[in-house]
């Protein structure tokens, strides 16, 4: 990409709202073409701050996430929340993603009513998202529809199904329109080096996820240490592993390193299938007690937000 730039080539952010599980992680995987955002059973997988860069001849969409819209239990229930509002306000469009099986819930009530918040001085477009479209159709997907463009009146309704990568297409063309014209914020190769590490994370955490099952909530956390390539005999990966009490880093170990075993083959397969080459994985497991109240740990992975621009 570099210095080639497309005449009106365009470049902005894309705020991802919705309530958990209504399928922003397939989403931004089926938008990414790559899987890059965790998809999990469990909602609020996705905490990273920006979920991916779409780089297409036209434009450069960045995906920003903005979890965290409820009560704040702890420090990074705050953040997040302080995130989210930042988020809204400095994006160019505001994607409102919603599960269109169901009509809105009181989850999507306080969406709704962040998003009206973010409204106030200048309005950001919306684009209402009506995902899982391949489940409903006719009269209840009509009803459902209505009742979520009755709590957002301005958002531009669209129906898709991230599974199917159904109306993915139309979804990009609607949001680039709203892109103001300049030059991409990031060149291939930052992308392709933070997308490397960023997956890695998400990998070794959906694996631990995975594993673990509900053992140890979400009271993990993964951080990259070290990313190196190695020529011809791949990369070496180091990475620690975040929990907060000593009872958890036993379960994650396992017996005679078991559970911090089979996490990592699991991780490293996935990362090696994802970069096209071998990868040695390093996991190690500390205990940071109350590491989603540690600013330091939390600027670290990422979880405070970085100004745009
Ligand atoms: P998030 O919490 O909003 O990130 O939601 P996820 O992306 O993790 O998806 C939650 C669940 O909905 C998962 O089981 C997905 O497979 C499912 N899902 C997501 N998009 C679709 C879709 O378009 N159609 C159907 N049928 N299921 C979907
Ligand atoms: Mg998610």
């Amino acid at each position: 990409m570099t210095e080639e730039t497309v005449p009106g080539f365009r470049a902005g952010f894309v705020a991802v709202v919705g309530r958990p599980n209504v399928g922003k992680s397939t989403l931004i995987n089926a938008l990414l073409g790559q899987k890059i955002a965790a998809v999990s059973y469990k909602p609020q997988t996705t905490r990273r701050i920006q979920l991916g860069i779409l780089t297409n001849p036209d434009a450069q969409i960045v995906f920003m996430d903005t979890p965290g819209i409820h009560k704040p239990i702890h420090k990074l229930g705050e953040y997040m929340n302080e995130a989210a509002a930042a988020t809204l306000k400095d994006a160019d469009v505001i994607l409102w993603l919603v599960d269109a099986t169901r009509p809105p819930n009181e989850e999507d009530e306080i969406v709704a009513s962040r998003l009206k918040d973010s409204q106030i001085g200048a309005p950001t477009p919306v684009l209402l998202v009506l995902n899982k479209v391949d489940m409903v159709s006719g009269a209840p997907l009509e009803y459902n529809q209505t009742e979520y463009q009755a709590l957002a009146p301005k958002a531009r309704p669209m129906r898709v199904s991230a599974l199917n990568q159904f109306g993915v297409k139309e979804l990009v063309a609607a949001m680039t329109v709203h892109l103001p014209v300049g030059e991409a914020f990031y060149s291939e190769e930052q992308v392709t080096d933070m997308y490397e590490r960023e997956i890695a994370a998400e990998l070794i955490r959906e694996s631990a996820l995975v594993h673990l099952q509900d053992e140890v909530p979400h009271a993990l956390a993964v951080r990259i240490d070290e990313y190196k390539e190695r020529g011809d005999i791949g990369a070496y990966i180091g990475a620690t592993l975040l929990v907060e009490r000593d009872s958890q880093k036993g379960i994650v170990i396992g017996k005679g390193g078991e559970m911090l075993k089979a996490i990592g083959s699991t991780a490293r397969q996935e990362i090696e299938s994802m970069s096209g080459r071998k990868v040695f994985l390093d996991l190690r497991v500390k205990v940071n007690k109350n590491w989603r109240n540690d600013p330091f740990v939390l600027q670290l992975l990422g979880y405070i937000t970085e100004k745009k621009k």
